[in-house]
């Protein structure tokens, strides 16, 4: 049933027997770099290139300050404590995300707090948002308080789904009315934009992660980016095991992790991001060829950046009828050897985050049958 869309995502990745869903490209200076950083003998948690890439982040995303860390769940981890989140407050996110996001919001000993997403973004919606908090929350002392549970509620963690930007103008005007403190998870977004200002850095803190499927690698990586000084340099402190700085002593002045990006990986990184805007255009073209192609399929709608918006199209979506056809696309293209992939289980299903709270959740509801991921790797 599904052959010709088989046979064209074939066509755009010739030669190959087995398709993947996304793979990593390693076409600069990964080698010389990372053999520059074994001659050095720093390899780990110190070095030049650490605080290189660093550097080149804020550059990229016009950020004033970055903090690299050994992953994307670790520098959410880090971001939302040092906004602040503490035992027992509420974080507002999405279902429609990766478990990273709720899980690095448990670490915190907080409880996630789902809110429905738009269709057209697949991120937060911010009507639904603004709905919820007006008529379940209240400003007392400054902070905004769950009438229902008497919790605070210590941050709102949007998420920028497959790189598509969600509606972060409005959701952080929201958020500043209530007082609640903006953290993006930018995880699958470096390189998007939304009126041309770059995902991450609307809110207090923002997230990326440099995972091996994410658009550039590290092997493993993360990197927080902030405009507040204070926030950064706590962020620092705390994934250097806050340790204070002296030429020799040993000391520690609170509870640290050891979450910092080791020089070896930042070293993978520096090249990666050498290549990212050529990466992004590559990817954006092959984004307008399946959006050209699916507009010949009337029974398959490919997501396009929203408006006002320009996406790095990470990972390219599509949208099947009912989540029956879903399910025949997905059996026919694996079988085929051309990996896609349902969105992931809307996370207020999985048993840890069963009991949250939520709002109506409709439109991931109604997303979740039906999304699915096609191959979208750099193409050579
Ligand atoms: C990848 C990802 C993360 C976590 O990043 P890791 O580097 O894998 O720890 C967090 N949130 C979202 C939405 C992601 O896609």
């Amino acid at each position: 049933m599904y052959d010709e869309v088989l046979s064209y995502i074939r066509s755009l990745f010739p030669n190959r027997d087995f398709i993947p869903l996304h793979e990593p490209r390693f076409l600069g200076r990964e080698k010389e770099y990372v053999s520059h950083a074994i001659d050095s003998t720093f390899v780990s948690s110190v070095g030049e290139y650490v605080n290189h890439f660093e550097e080149m982040i804020c550059t990229f995303t016009g950020a004033k300050h970055a903090v690299a860390t050994v992953n994307g769940t670790a520098a959410l981890h880090t971001a939302l404590m040092v906004a602040g989140v503490r035992d027992d407050d509420e974080v507002i996110t999405q279902p429609l995300t990766f478990v990273a996001t709720a899980n690095a919001i448990s670490y915190c000993r907080a409880h996630p707090l789902f809110i429905d997403v738009d269709r057209d973004t697949m991120g937060l919606s911010p009507a639904s948002l603004s709905n919820f908090l007006q008529s379940h929350t209240e400003l007392s002392e400054g902070c905004c308080r769950n009438k229902n549970t008497g919790r605070r509620i210590a941050a709102c963690v949007p998420m920028h789904s497959f790189g598509h930007p969600c509606r972060i103008e409005e959701i952080s005007t929201i958020c500043k009315t209530h007082n609640i403190p903006l953290i993006e998870d930018a995880a699958e977004s470096l390189g998007s934009t939304s009126h041309g200002k770059h995902t991450g850095t609307f809110g207090r803190l923002g997230v990326f992660s440099l995972n091996g499927n994410k658009i550039i690698t590290c092997g493993g990586g993360g990197v927080i980016v902030t405009d507040d000084l204070t926030l950064a340099e706590h962020a620092k402190h705390l994934t250097t095991t806050a340790k204070k700085s002296h030429p020799y002593l040993y000391e520690h002045d609170e509870v640290g992790y050891n979450y910092r990006m080791p020089n070896l990986n930042a070293a993978l990184a520096c090249a990666q991001i050498e290549n990212l805007d050529s990466f992004i255009c590559n990817k954006r073209e092959l984004a307008q060829r399946y959006n050209k192609f699916f507009k010949t399929q009337p029974s398959i709608d490919f997501t396009q950046e929203p408006p006002g918006t320009r996406a790095n199209y990470w990972l390219n979506t599509i949208l099947l009828p009912d989540h029956k056809k879903r399910d025949l696309f997905l059996k026919q293209s694996n079988q085929a050897k051309v990996m896609t992939r349902p969105a992931w289980t809307l996370l207020n299903e999985l048993p840890m985050y069963s009991k949250c709270q939520k709002g109506s959740l409709d439109n991931a509801k109604w997303l979740v049958e039906r999304i699915v991921n096609i191959p979208s790797s750099v193409r050579l």
